[in-house]
Protein backbone atom coordinates (compact mmCIF):
# COMPACT_ATOMS: atom_id res chain seq x y z
CA UNK A 1 0.00 0.00 0.00
CA UNK A 2 1.27 3.17 -0.84
CA UNK A 3 1.91 5.83 1.91
CA UNK A 4 0.43 9.05 1.85
CA UNK A 5 1.67 11.71 4.81
CA UNK A 6 0.28 15.13 5.19
CA UNK A 7 1.79 18.06 7.11
CA UNK A 8 -0.37 19.89 8.46
CA UNK A 9 -3.55 19.29 10.14
CA UNK A 10 -5.59 22.27 9.37
CA UNK A 11 -8.72 22.15 7.37
CA UNK A 12 -6.66 21.68 4.51
CA UNK A 13 -4.20 19.10 5.95
CA UNK A 14 -6.90 17.03 7.47
CA UNK A 15 -9.54 17.15 4.42
CA UNK A 16 -6.53 15.91 2.40
CA UNK A 17 -6.09 12.42 5.00
CA UNK A 18 -9.67 11.52 5.14
CA UNK A 19 -9.73 11.52 1.35
CA UNK A 20 -5.95 9.64 1.41
CA UNK A 21 -7.63 7.16 4.11
CA UNK A 22 -10.82 6.53 1.77
CA UNK A 23 -8.98 6.35 -1.15
CA UNK A 24 -7.14 3.20 0.23
CA UNK A 25 -3.46 5.03 1.05
CA UNK A 26 -1.45 4.18 4.51
CA UNK A 27 -2.14 8.02 5.53
CA UNK A 28 0.08 9.67 8.45
CA UNK A 29 -0.56 13.30 9.46
CA UNK A 30 1.79 15.42 11.30
CA UNK A 31 1.72 18.69 12.52
CA UNK A 32 4.78 20.66 14.39
CA UNK A 33 2.23 22.38 15.98
CA UNK A 34 -0.73 22.07 18.05
CA UNK A 35 -3.67 20.46 16.15
CA UNK A 36 -6.92 22.35 17.21
CA UNK A 37 -9.45 19.96 18.90
CA UNK A 38 -12.23 19.56 16.02
CA UNK A 39 -9.38 18.77 13.67
CA UNK A 40 -7.92 15.67 16.34
CA UNK A 41 -11.17 14.31 16.51
CA UNK A 42 -11.63 14.17 12.56
CA UNK A 43 -8.36 12.16 12.45
CA UNK A 44 -9.64 9.79 15.23
CA UNK A 45 -13.04 9.44 14.13
CA UNK A 46 -11.53 8.47 10.32
CA UNK A 47 -9.04 6.60 12.49
CA UNK A 48 -5.90 7.94 10.62
CA UNK A 49 -2.72 8.18 13.15
CA UNK A 50 -1.18 11.62 13.38
CA UNK A 51 1.41 13.58 15.95
CA UNK A 52 1.60 17.03 17.13
CA UNK A 53 4.00 19.11 18.17
CA UNK A 54 7.12 18.12 16.21
CA UNK A 55 7.81 15.52 12.68
CA UNK A 56 8.97 12.50 13.28
CA UNK A 57 11.15 12.40 10.50
CA UNK A 58 11.06 8.17 10.26
CA UNK A 59 7.44 8.55 9.85
CA UNK A 60 8.10 11.15 7.33
CA UNK A 61 10.61 10.68 4.93
CA UNK A 62 9.42 7.07 4.32
CA UNK A 63 6.68 8.52 2.21
CA UNK A 64 5.87 7.91 -1.58
CA UNK A 65 4.01 11.37 -1.40
CA UNK A 66 3.68 14.40 0.89
CA UNK A 67 0.74 16.25 0.63
CA UNK A 68 2.13 19.69 2.00
CA UNK A 69 -0.17 22.24 3.48
CA UNK A 70 -0.05 26.10 1.99
CA UNK A 71 0.94 27.23 5.35
CA UNK A 72 3.76 25.59 5.24
CA UNK A 73 6.61 27.57 3.42
CA UNK A 74 8.99 25.41 1.44
CA UNK A 75 11.87 26.52 3.21
CA UNK A 76 11.04 24.32 6.54
CA UNK A 77 13.77 21.87 7.47
CA UNK A 78 11.49 19.07 6.52
CA UNK A 79 10.58 19.95 3.79
CA UNK A 80 14.02 20.95 2.34
CA UNK A 81 14.91 16.97 3.17
CA UNK A 82 12.10 15.59 1.94
CA UNK A 83 13.12 17.92 -1.23
CA UNK A 84 16.29 16.74 -1.48
CA UNK A 85 15.70 13.08 -1.17
CA UNK A 86 13.43 13.56 -4.28
CA UNK A 87 10.12 12.71 -2.68
CA UNK A 88 6.89 14.15 -4.51
CA UNK A 89 5.16 17.29 -2.51
CA UNK A 90 1.68 17.69 -3.52
CA UNK A 91 -1.11 20.25 -2.57
CA UNK A 92 -4.55 19.12 -1.34
CA UNK A 93 -5.95 20.96 -4.42
CA UNK A 94 -3.63 18.58 -6.59
CA UNK A 95 -4.63 15.47 -4.51
CA UNK A 96 -8.39 16.22 -4.46
CA UNK A 97 -8.17 17.08 -8.66
CA UNK A 98 -7.09 13.22 -9.12
CA UNK A 99 -10.25 11.95 -8.02
CA UNK A 100 -12.60 15.07 -8.81
CA UNK A 101 -14.46 14.73 -11.88
CA UNK A 102 -16.77 17.64 -11.78
CA UNK A 103 -16.75 20.80 -13.63
CA UNK A 104 -14.22 22.84 -11.98
CA UNK A 105 -14.22 27.06 -11.94
CA UNK A 106 -11.25 27.99 -9.52
CA UNK A 107 -10.13 31.60 -8.76
CA UNK A 108 -7.13 33.03 -7.58
CA UNK A 109 -5.45 36.59 -7.74
CA UNK A 110 -4.31 38.88 -5.10
CA UNK A 111 -7.55 40.78 -4.08
CA UNK A 112 -11.24 40.28 -4.24
CA UNK A 113 -10.66 36.17 -4.43
CA UNK A 114 -13.39 35.81 -1.95
CA UNK A 115 -16.08 38.16 -3.50
CA UNK A 116 -16.04 36.97 -6.81
CA UNK A 117 -15.84 33.04 -5.59
CA UNK A 118 -18.65 33.77 -3.13
CA UNK A 119 -20.62 35.75 -6.32
CA UNK A 120 -20.30 32.57 -9.07
CA UNK A 121 -21.50 29.86 -5.70
CA UNK A 122 -24.33 31.81 -5.35
CA UNK A 123 -25.34 32.43 -9.15
CA UNK A 124 -24.38 28.92 -9.82
CA UNK A 125 -26.57 27.89 -6.73
CA UNK A 126 -29.14 30.15 -8.01
CA UNK A 127 -29.22 28.97 -11.36
CA UNK A 128 -29.90 25.30 -9.69
CA UNK A 129 -26.83 23.50 -10.33
CA UNK A 130 -25.47 20.79 -8.30
CA UNK A 131 -22.53 23.12 -7.07
CA UNK A 132 -19.81 22.66 -4.03
CA UNK A 133 -17.99 25.59 -2.35
CA UNK A 134 -14.21 25.00 -1.25
CA UNK A 135 -10.57 25.68 -1.72
CA UNK A 136 -9.46 28.68 0.48
CA UNK A 137 -12.82 29.30 1.56
CA UNK A 138 -14.57 27.44 3.89
CA UNK A 139 -14.88 23.82 3.82
CA UNK A 140 -11.64 21.80 2.50
CA UNK A 141 -11.93 20.41 -1.30
CA UNK A 142 -10.49 17.03 -0.69
CA UNK A 143 -12.66 16.79 2.35
CA UNK A 144 -15.90 17.37 0.18
CA UNK A 145 -14.34 14.88 -2.60
CA UNK A 146 -14.20 12.06 0.26
CA UNK A 147 -17.53 12.91 1.58
CA UNK A 148 -20.03 14.67 -1.32
CA UNK A 149 -20.68 14.50 -5.26
CA UNK A 150 -21.44 17.93 -7.04
CA UNK A 151 -21.41 18.26 -10.60
CA UNK A 152 -19.25 21.66 -10.07
CA UNK A 153 -16.84 22.76 -7.55
CA UNK A 154 -16.45 26.98 -7.04
CA UNK A 155 -12.91 27.03 -5.78
CA UNK A 156 -10.88 29.43 -4.20
CA UNK A 157 -7.14 29.21 -4.62
CA UNK A 158 -4.23 31.18 -2.92
CA UNK A 159 -0.89 31.42 -4.60
CA UNK A 160 0.39 29.14 -1.39
CA UNK A 161 -1.83 25.89 -2.60
CA UNK A 162 -0.65 26.72 -6.72
CA UNK A 163 2.83 26.59 -5.92
CA UNK A 164 2.43 22.48 -5.06
CA UNK A 165 -0.12 21.85 -8.29
CA UNK A 166 1.51 20.11 -11.18
CA UNK A 167 -1.58 18.07 -13.03
CA UNK A 168 -4.46 20.38 -11.71
CA UNK A 169 -7.16 21.26 -14.31
CA UNK A 170 -10.04 23.83 -14.10
CA UNK A 171 -12.03 24.19 -16.69
CA UNK A 172 -12.32 27.94 -16.07
CA UNK A 173 -9.96 29.95 -14.22
CA UNK A 174 -9.80 33.66 -13.35
CA UNK A 175 -7.20 35.71 -12.02
CA UNK A 176 -8.52 38.80 -10.18
CA UNK A 177 -5.55 41.15 -10.44
CA UNK A 178 -2.41 41.31 -9.40
CA UNK A 179 -0.40 43.45 -6.89
CA UNK A 180 2.58 43.02 -4.45
CA UNK A 181 1.20 40.76 -1.66
CA UNK A 182 2.99 37.90 0.41
CA UNK A 183 6.46 38.59 -0.97
CA UNK A 184 7.69 37.39 1.77
CA UNK A 185 7.30 33.87 0.72
CA UNK A 186 8.57 34.49 -2.68
CA UNK A 187 12.49 35.41 -2.14
CA UNK A 188 10.90 39.05 -2.36
CA UNK A 189 11.00 38.55 -5.66
CA UNK A 190 7.42 39.82 -7.66
CA UNK A 191 8.42 37.88 -10.67
CA UNK A 192 7.97 34.45 -8.75
CA UNK A 193 4.59 35.61 -7.29
CA UNK A 194 3.11 36.35 -10.45
CA UNK A 195 4.31 32.67 -11.86
CA UNK A 196 2.47 31.29 -8.97
CA UNK A 197 -0.59 33.05 -9.56
CA UNK A 198 -0.36 31.95 -13.71
CA UNK A 199 -0.29 28.04 -12.50
CA UNK A 200 -3.92 28.01 -12.16
CA UNK A 201 -3.62 28.50 -16.04
CA UNK A 202 -0.63 25.86 -16.74
CA UNK A 203 -3.47 22.69 -17.47
CA UNK A 204 -5.49 24.58 -19.51
CA UNK A 205 -7.03 23.54 -23.03
CA UNK A 206 -8.34 24.74 -26.07
CA UNK A 207 -12.06 24.06 -24.45
CA UNK A 208 -11.16 25.81 -21.20
CA UNK A 209 -11.72 29.89 -20.52
CA UNK A 210 -9.44 31.65 -18.87
CA UNK A 211 -11.10 35.28 -17.38
CA UNK A 212 -8.64 38.32 -16.67
CA UNK A 213 -8.23 41.64 -16.19
CA UNK A 214 -6.96 42.78 -19.18
CA UNK A 215 -6.70 46.70 -17.26
CA UNK A 216 -4.30 44.81 -15.13
CA UNK A 217 -0.57 45.89 -16.46
CA UNK A 218 0.96 43.13 -14.36
CA UNK A 219 -1.22 40.18 -15.81
CA UNK A 220 -1.07 41.60 -19.37
CA UNK A 221 2.93 41.87 -19.13
CA UNK A 222 2.93 38.10 -18.03
CA UNK A 223 0.59 37.04 -20.75
CA UNK A 224 2.32 38.61 -23.26
CA UNK A 225 5.16 35.99 -22.55
CA UNK A 226 3.71 32.72 -21.82
CA UNK A 227 1.23 30.62 -24.54
CA UNK A 228 -2.01 29.48 -23.60
CA UNK A 229 -4.56 27.74 -25.61
CA UNK A 230 -7.68 28.40 -23.29
CA UNK A 231 -10.63 31.07 -25.10
CA UNK A 232 -9.73 34.41 -23.45
CA UNK A 233 -11.75 35.93 -21.41
CA UNK A 234 -10.83 39.21 -20.63
CA UNK A 235 -12.87 42.12 -18.55
CA UNK A 236 -12.36 45.40 -18.47
CA UNK A 237 -13.39 48.93 -17.53
CA UNK A 238 -11.53 50.49 -20.15
CA UNK A 239 -13.29 50.13 -23.98
CA UNK A 240 -15.16 47.15 -25.16
CA UNK A 241 -14.27 43.77 -26.51
CA UNK A 242 -15.64 40.97 -28.99
CA UNK A 243 -15.45 38.12 -26.03
CA UNK A 244 -15.14 38.96 -22.74
CA UNK A 245 -16.85 41.47 -20.63
CA UNK A 246 -16.87 45.79 -20.50
CA UNK A 247 -18.99 49.04 -19.67
CA UNK A 248 -21.05 50.76 -21.63
CA UNK A 249 -23.66 53.27 -21.12
CA UNK A 250 -23.80 52.54 -17.05
CA UNK A 251 -24.10 48.72 -18.22
CA UNK A 252 -22.05 45.65 -17.62
CA UNK A 253 -22.20 44.09 -21.10
CA UNK A 254 -20.68 40.62 -21.25
CA UNK A 255 -19.87 38.50 -24.28
CA UNK A 256 -19.55 35.02 -24.79
CA UNK A 257 -19.42 32.92 -27.79
CA UNK A 258 -22.79 34.31 -29.85
CA UNK A 259 -24.56 35.19 -26.44
CA UNK A 260 -24.70 38.64 -24.93
CA UNK A 261 -25.85 39.80 -21.34
CA UNK A 262 -26.60 43.07 -20.02
CA UNK A 263 -26.71 44.27 -16.55
CA UNK A 264 -27.42 48.01 -14.80
CA UNK A 265 -24.47 49.33 -12.92
CA UNK A 266 -27.06 51.09 -10.09
CA UNK A 267 -28.92 47.54 -10.08
CA UNK A 268 -25.25 45.52 -8.69
CA UNK A 269 -25.52 44.74 -5.37
CA UNK A 270 -21.92 45.16 -4.39
CA UNK A 271 -20.70 49.05 -4.34
CA UNK A 272 -17.22 50.36 -5.46
CA UNK A 273 -15.04 49.91 -8.78
CA UNK A 274 -13.67 46.97 -7.28
CA UNK A 275 -16.92 45.08 -7.29
CA UNK A 276 -17.43 46.12 -11.00
CA UNK A 277 -14.88 44.37 -11.64
CA UNK A 278 -15.60 41.19 -9.05
CA UNK A 279 -18.97 41.22 -10.65
CA UNK A 280 -17.86 41.38 -14.60
CA UNK A 281 -15.72 38.19 -13.62
CA UNK A 282 -18.22 36.53 -11.75
CA UNK A 283 -21.08 36.66 -15.06
CA UNK A 284 -18.66 35.53 -17.30
CA UNK A 285 -17.28 32.49 -15.38
CA UNK A 286 -21.75 32.23 -15.07
CA UNK A 287 -22.38 32.70 -19.16
CA UNK A 288 -19.37 29.85 -19.66
CA UNK A 289 -21.21 27.96 -18.02
CA UNK A 290 -24.20 28.12 -19.60
CA UNK A 291 -26.76 29.99 -16.91
CA UNK A 292 -29.22 32.39 -18.06
CA UNK A 293 -29.21 35.95 -18.52
CA UNK A 294 -32.04 36.44 -15.91
CA UNK A 295 -30.68 34.38 -13.59
CA UNK A 296 -27.14 35.92 -14.01
CA UNK A 297 -29.05 39.54 -13.41
CA UNK A 298 -30.89 38.61 -10.17
CA UNK A 299 -28.54 36.81 -8.86
CA UNK A 300 -26.02 39.89 -9.15
CA UNK A 301 -28.33 42.45 -7.66
CA UNK A 302 -29.27 40.57 -4.95
CA UNK A 303 -26.22 39.08 -3.87
CA UNK A 304 -25.38 40.14 -0.01
CA UNK A 305 -21.91 41.61 1.25
CA UNK A 306 -19.25 39.56 2.84
CA UNK A 307 -18.41 39.59 6.04
CA UNK A 308 -15.34 42.22 6.65
CA UNK A 309 -15.47 43.22 3.19
CA UNK A 310 -16.91 46.63 3.09
CA UNK A 311 -19.59 45.28 5.20
CA UNK A 312 -21.93 48.33 6.45
CA UNK A 313 -22.12 47.83 10.56
CA UNK A 314 -24.34 50.49 11.55
CA UNK A 315 -24.95 53.87 11.52
CA UNK A 316 -24.91 56.04 14.98
CA UNK A 317 -25.55 59.35 14.94
CA UNK A 318 -26.08 59.94 11.00
CA UNK A 319 -22.60 58.22 10.89
CA UNK A 320 -22.04 55.00 8.85
CA UNK A 321 -19.38 52.50 10.11
CA UNK A 322 -17.83 50.29 7.68
CA UNK A 323 -15.97 46.98 8.38
CA UNK A 324 -13.20 46.18 5.77
CA UNK A 325 -10.94 44.15 7.98
CA UNK A 326 -9.94 41.96 4.96
CA UNK A 327 -8.44 44.66 3.26
CA UNK A 328 -4.79 43.57 4.23
CA UNK A 329 -2.97 45.29 1.72
CA UNK A 330 -2.77 49.06 -0.01
CA UNK A 331 -4.60 47.81 -3.25
CA UNK A 332 -7.76 47.12 -1.09
CA UNK A 333 -8.05 50.03 0.96
CA UNK A 334 -7.51 51.99 -2.47
CA UNK A 335 -10.56 50.10 -3.88
CA UNK A 336 -12.07 51.16 -0.30
CA UNK A 337 -11.24 55.01 0.00
CA UNK A 338 -12.16 55.36 -4.09
CA UNK A 339 -15.62 53.88 -3.37
CA UNK A 340 -16.62 56.57 -0.69
CA UNK A 341 -18.93 59.22 -1.12
CA UNK A 342 -18.76 60.78 2.00
CA UNK A 343 -15.73 62.31 4.28
CA UNK A 344 -13.71 59.47 5.59
CA UNK A 345 -12.56 59.08 9.41
CA UNK A 346 -10.00 56.42 7.97
CA UNK A 347 -9.44 53.55 10.89
CA UNK A 348 -5.92 51.75 9.28
CA UNK A 349 -2.60 50.36 10.58
CA UNK A 350 -1.29 46.91 11.58
CA UNK A 351 1.40 45.04 10.79
CA UNK A 352 3.49 46.31 7.95
CA UNK A 353 3.88 43.95 4.65
CA UNK A 354 6.54 46.53 3.25
CA UNK A 355 3.64 48.68 2.20
CA UNK A 356 4.25 51.77 -0.15
CA UNK A 357 1.30 54.49 0.48
CA UNK A 358 2.15 56.66 -2.07
CA UNK A 359 -0.75 55.27 -4.59
CA UNK A 360 -3.48 56.32 -1.48
CA UNK A 361 -2.16 60.13 -1.09
CA UNK A 362 -4.03 61.63 -3.77
CA UNK A 363 -7.42 59.58 -2.29
CA UNK A 364 -6.51 60.82 1.31
CA UNK A 365 -6.38 64.44 0.26
CA UNK A 366 -9.27 64.15 -1.18
CA UNK A 367 -11.98 62.01 0.73
CA UNK A 368 -10.11 61.60 4.10
CA UNK A 369 -10.65 64.13 6.97
CA UNK A 370 -8.78 61.82 9.93
CA UNK A 371 -6.89 59.06 10.43
CA UNK A 372 -7.16 56.99 13.67
CA UNK A 373 -3.97 54.35 14.07
CA UNK A 374 -4.52 50.88 14.99
CA UNK A 375 -1.39 49.26 15.39
CA UNK A 376 1.80 48.87 17.10
CA UNK A 377 3.91 50.78 15.11
CA UNK A 378 2.20 53.59 13.03
CA UNK A 379 5.44 55.37 11.79
CA UNK A 380 4.66 54.94 8.16
CA UNK A 381 1.49 55.72 8.50
CA UNK A 382 2.06 59.44 9.92
CA UNK A 383 5.52 59.82 7.52
CA UNK A 384 2.93 59.52 4.63
CA UNK A 385 -0.42 61.12 5.44
CA UNK A 386 1.05 63.68 8.35
CA UNK A 387 1.21 66.43 5.83
CA UNK A 388 -2.04 65.62 4.29
CA UNK A 389 -4.38 65.46 6.88
CA UNK A 390 -2.50 67.38 9.75
CA UNK A 391 -0.67 66.00 13.08
CA UNK A 392 -3.94 67.10 15.25
CA UNK A 393 -6.20 64.65 12.88
CA UNK A 394 -4.15 61.68 13.09
CA UNK A 395 -4.40 59.61 16.73
CA UNK A 396 -2.36 56.19 17.24
CA UNK A 397 -4.75 53.53 19.36
CA UNK A 398 -3.66 49.68 20.82
CA UNK A 399 -7.27 48.49 20.64
CA UNK A 400 -10.19 48.24 18.26
CA UNK A 401 -12.56 49.69 21.38
CA UNK A 402 -10.19 52.71 21.50
CA UNK A 403 -9.99 53.38 17.44
CA UNK A 404 -13.68 53.21 17.52
CA UNK A 405 -14.21 55.76 20.19
CA UNK A 406 -11.59 58.10 18.38
CA UNK A 407 -12.92 57.83 15.42
CA UNK A 408 -16.40 58.59 16.64
CA UNK A 409 -14.93 62.06 18.20
CA UNK A 410 -13.95 62.92 14.72
CA UNK A 411 -16.67 61.76 12.43
CA UNK A 412 -19.83 64.66 11.90
CA UNK A 413 -23.15 63.72 10.83
CA UNK A 414 -23.20 62.45 6.97
CA UNK A 415 -19.59 61.01 7.49
CA UNK A 416 -18.20 57.49 6.97
CA UNK A 417 -15.93 55.53 9.20
CA UNK A 418 -13.82 53.07 7.52
CA UNK A 419 -11.86 50.37 8.86
CA UNK A 420 -10.14 49.59 6.14
CA UNK A 421 -6.44 48.32 7.62
CA UNK A 422 -4.04 47.92 4.20
CA UNK A 423 -1.87 46.11 6.61
CA UNK A 424 -2.34 42.67 8.32
CA UNK A 425 -3.73 41.85 11.62
CA UNK A 426 -0.92 39.78 13.29
CA UNK A 427 0.60 42.46 15.54
CA UNK A 428 -2.86 43.16 17.66
CA UNK A 429 -5.23 40.52 17.28
CA UNK A 430 -5.57 36.78 16.55
CA UNK A 431 -6.06 37.32 12.87
CA UNK A 432 -8.77 39.83 9.85
CA UNK A 433 -11.86 37.83 11.35
CA UNK A 434 -10.75 39.29 14.94
CA UNK A 435 -10.11 42.47 14.08
CA UNK A 436 -13.48 42.77 12.00
CA UNK A 437 -15.49 41.21 15.32
CA UNK A 438 -13.99 43.58 17.62
CA UNK A 439 -14.30 46.85 15.73
CA UNK A 440 -17.97 45.40 15.17
CA UNK A 441 -18.46 44.66 18.66
CA UNK A 442 -17.04 48.48 19.63
CA UNK A 443 -19.44 49.89 17.18
CA UNK A 444 -22.34 48.29 18.49
CA UNK A 445 -21.22 49.72 21.58
CA UNK A 446 -21.14 53.69 21.04
P1 LIG B 1 -9.23 37.98 -1.30
O1 LIG B 1 -9.98 36.73 -0.99
O2 LIG B 1 -8.45 37.91 -2.57
O3 LIG B 1 -8.42 38.50 -0.16
P2 LIG B 1 -11.67 39.54 -0.89
O4 LIG B 1 -12.80 39.39 -1.83
O5 LIG B 1 -11.74 38.87 0.43
O6 LIG B 1 -10.34 39.09 -1.62
O7 LIG B 1 -11.39 41.07 -0.67
C1 LIG B 1 -10.23 41.48 0.05
C2 LIG B 1 -10.15 42.98 0.14
O8 LIG B 1 -9.93 43.52 -1.17
C3 LIG B 1 -11.43 43.65 0.65
O9 LIG B 1 -11.01 44.75 1.41
C4 LIG B 1 -12.16 44.07 -0.61
O10 LIG B 1 -12.97 45.21 -0.40
C5 LIG B 1 -10.99 44.37 -1.58
N1 LIG B 1 -11.29 43.94 -2.96
C6 LIG B 1 -12.25 43.09 -3.37
N2 LIG B 1 -12.20 42.92 -4.70
C7 LIG B 1 -11.17 43.67 -5.16
C8 LIG B 1 -10.61 43.90 -6.45
N3 LIG B 1 -11.11 43.32 -7.55
N4 LIG B 1 -9.55 44.74 -6.52
C9 LIG B 1 -9.04 45.33 -5.43
N5 LIG B 1 -9.53 45.16 -4.18
C10 LIG B 1 -10.58 44.33 -4.03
Amino acid sequence: MSRVVVLGGGESGVGAAVLAKVKGFDVFLSDSGKIEERYADDLRKWDIPFEEGHHTEELILNADEIIKSPGIPSTVPMVKKLEAQGTSIISEIEFAGRYDTAKKICITGSNGKTTTTSLIYYLLQNAGLNVGLGGNIGKSYAMQVATEKYDYYVLEISSFQLDNCYSFHPDIAIITNITPDHLDRYDFKFENYIKSKFRITQNLRPEDCFIFDSDDEITIAHLSKIVMSAKMLPFTQKGEVDQGAFVKDEQIVVRYEEEECNVYLKELALGGKHNIYNSMAAALAAKASGIDNKVIRESLATFQPIENRLEPVLSVKDVLYINDSKATNVDAAWYALECQKSPVVWIAGGKDKGNDYEVLKPLVREKVKAIVCLGVDNHKFYEAFEDIVGKDRMVETRSAEDAVKEASKFAEPGDVVLLSPCCASFDLFKNMEERGEKFKEAVRRL
